[in-house]
């Protein structure tokens, strides 16, 4: 392992080592970023959470003006220039103001549309005219955008789109498609839309819905987030001017993958902030909650849950900061122009993708626990328990469902790894010698606890690289037919990530004083302990698919060698936390 490089590479946490003081911690926020989340929550529970239930009956004029009043307050531009009437501020601003919107049900949804898919394709793509003409109303709520990429046919093979687009003699546009499950589709004032100029270029086009053919369908039925509107958008002959070609012809792709990866940040934002809100509930429930003479809170089982839903929020929520900050120092790097925030937001594709993937799986876990925790009252709609339940269960379906970001991370790594972006593969090859060597780094390095936990975290990485490079070794270019090897090395990256980035935060807090810096390394811990065992458990999975015999016997004798999880008494951590979680009645970090 060699140190942190000045300039820091997305994935490069993999072959390097971090110093604790350089990650974003939420503890590390500025007073702006905390005032901008105490805007955000007030927000939601003075003024969403009471509409709640007028959202929920598709009261779309309400839900207009709640975007409004979420532009009146600053909300929709966080990160946008001022020039558009935003407010200017960093990426980490963004976040956390999406995490405070993530306790607002069906109203996350349709603020995520707004603030992600809608301003990001017009600030990083528009022309100069585009963003002065349409920029400033998305901000201030007046106008309601949409993002229209996917098809009745064509979800995740996106580029698949028969949406097509053709050029008429003057240089405008007639468009003929029809695109589903659009977010604010019922009631969006402007939609992004992609489709194929000729049937052959992908391309994208800001649509307005008052140009002529454009037919917003019926809404959906959905399972969960009823307040939130989701109905196809028809176009029959829609006449789109020839200056809303947004982009060049034939590039739509590079518009709707990178606005994509902003899209999974912010949503790791909500499914986190939503997570922590319920966590709210979830305590409140198990201490008011009586059986057997006593609170159910008192009973290991529930207390086990607790601390569960607060480890794993807390791992996902240091990930989040991490990786945002990243992006923010890069975005610094270039000059703070929309080109910097869009190489940025590509430079940490893969993380924005581990994020996706984690919290969307850890709200839900969180959710479920939730319900378990309500029991019978779980499952009626006097608690809004089955309601978060019903509403979280989409965040692993949309913005690429979890298999297809699972699948584009390692992909998106060799792929940097072959161009010469990542030395994954000298990466694997010094592996390979070094466990051809005498085993002389047998004992996990450092004597304290965190070193000791840390120690697992740098063998979850070597074990990492291992299983990427006998992937690539055995499958050359057939490597992305095998879904099941990619999907256990990206679960494994994942949760080194996930363990490293607790790490950190947990250290840097001790050496701050923080007074939780006890209980964050007991989370860390956990997560990295849990964490570690899992990683075995896939990379075995991998060795035995990927090997026979002999080699077999060498690769899994490597691992033994390369991870060694650091025994802790997880049983004993976790009541700690539990104790501290009973104590606060919700979520215990920041
Ligand atoms: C409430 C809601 C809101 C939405 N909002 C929007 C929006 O605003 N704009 C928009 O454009 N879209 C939106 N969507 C659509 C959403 O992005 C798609 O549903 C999603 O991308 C999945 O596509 P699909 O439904 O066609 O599933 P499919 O692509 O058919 O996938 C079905 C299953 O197969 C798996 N699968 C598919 N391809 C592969 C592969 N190559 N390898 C391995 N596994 C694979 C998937 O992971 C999934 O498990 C929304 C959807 C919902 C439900």
């Amino acid at each position: 392992m060699t140190t942190t490089p000045a300039v820091r590479r997305g994935a490069d946490w993999l072959l390097d080592s971090t110093a604790p003081h350089d990650v974003l911690t939420p503890e590390g926020l500025s007073d702006d970023h905390r005032l901008m989340a105490k805007t955000a929550t007030e927000f939601v529970d003075q003024e969403i959470l009471p509409a709640l239930d007028r959202l929920e009956q598709k009261d779309w004029t309400l839900a207009r003006a709640l975007v409004k009043r979420a532009g009146d307050l600053g909300l929709l531009g966080t990160d946008v220039p001022e020039a558009f009437g935003g407010i200017g501020l960093d990426k980490a601003a963004a976040v956390v103001v999406g995490e405070g919107m993530g306790g607002s049900a069906s109203f996350s949804t349709t603020f995520g549309a707004q603030t992600g898919l809608a301003i990001i394709p017009i600030l990083c793509f528009g022309s100069e005219a585009q963003q002065h003409k349409y920029l400033p109303g998305i901000v201030s709520g007046d106008l309601v955008g949409a993002y229209c990429l996917s098809e009745a046919g064509s979800g995740s093979d996106a580029l698949g789109a028969r949406t097509k687009a053709v050029r008429q003699p003057d240089g405008s546009w007639v468009l003929n498609g029809e695109k589903m499950w659009i977010t604010n589709g019922g009631f969006a004032d402007l939609y992004i839309v992609f489709a194929k100029v000729d049937g052959e270029q992908f391309s994208a086009f800001i649509v307005e819905r008052s140009f002529p053919g454009v037919v917003p369908g019926k809404e959906e039925h959905k399972m969960g987030l009823h307040g939130s509107s989701t109905a196809p958008l028809v176009l029959q002959d829609a006449r789109v001017p020839a200056e809303n070609l947004l982009g060049e012809v034939g590039k739509g792709h590079k518009i709707a993958f990178n606005v994509l990866n902003y899209g999974r940040l912010k949503l790791a934002g909500m499914c986190s902030g939503g997570a922590k809100f319920v966590m709210r509930e979830a305590t409140t429930y198990a201490t008011t909650r009586r059986q057997f003479g006593q609170p159910i809170a008192s009973f290991g089982t529930i207390r086990h849950k607790l601390a569960e839903m607060t480890a794993r929020a807390y791992g996902v929520e240091s990930m989040l900061y991490r990786t945002t900050g990243l992006i923010d120092e890069m975005i610094a790097r270039g000059g703070h122009t929309p080109a910097a925030a869009l190489a940025a937001l590509e430079e940490f594709a893969i993380e924005a993708s581990l994020l996706k993937v984690s919290s969307s799986e850890m709200a839900d876990f969180v959710l479920d626990e939730n319900v378990q925790i309500h029991g019978g009252n779980g499952f009626v709609r006097d608690y809004a328990a089955e309601r978060h339940y019903r509403d979280a269960r989409v965040n692993r379906i949309f913005e690429g469902t979890n298999e297809i970001n699972r699948l584009l991370v390692p992909g998106m790594l060799i792929k940097r790894a072959l161009k010469g972006g990542v030395p994954i593969i000298a990466a694997a090859k010094r592996l390979q010698e070094e466990l051809l060597a005498p085993p002389a780094c047998a004992a996990p390095s450092g004597t304290t606890p965190a070193e000791l936990v840390a120690a697992t975290v740098a063998g979850m990485k070597k074990t990492a690289i291992m299983v990427l490079g006998l992937a690539m070794q055995t499958y050359g270019t057939a490597l992305e037919e095998q879904q099941e090897v990619l999907m256990l090395a990206s679960d494994i990256m994942m949760d080194t990530f996930m363990a490293e980035s607790s790490l950190l935060r947990a250290a840097q807090s001790a050496a701050s004083g923080s007074p939780t810096a006890a209980l964050q390394a007991d989370a860390a811990a956990v997560l990295t302990h849990d964490a570690g065992l899992r990683a075995d458990a896939a990379a075995r999975t991998a060795i035995q698919a990927m090997t026979g015999g002999d080699t077999q016997r060498t690769m899994l004798a490597a691992l033994r060698r390369l991870l060694k999880v650091t025994p802790v008494d997880t049983i004993a951590a976790r009541r700690r936390l539990a104790d501290a979680i009973v104590n606060r009645k919700g979520y215990i970090f920041v």
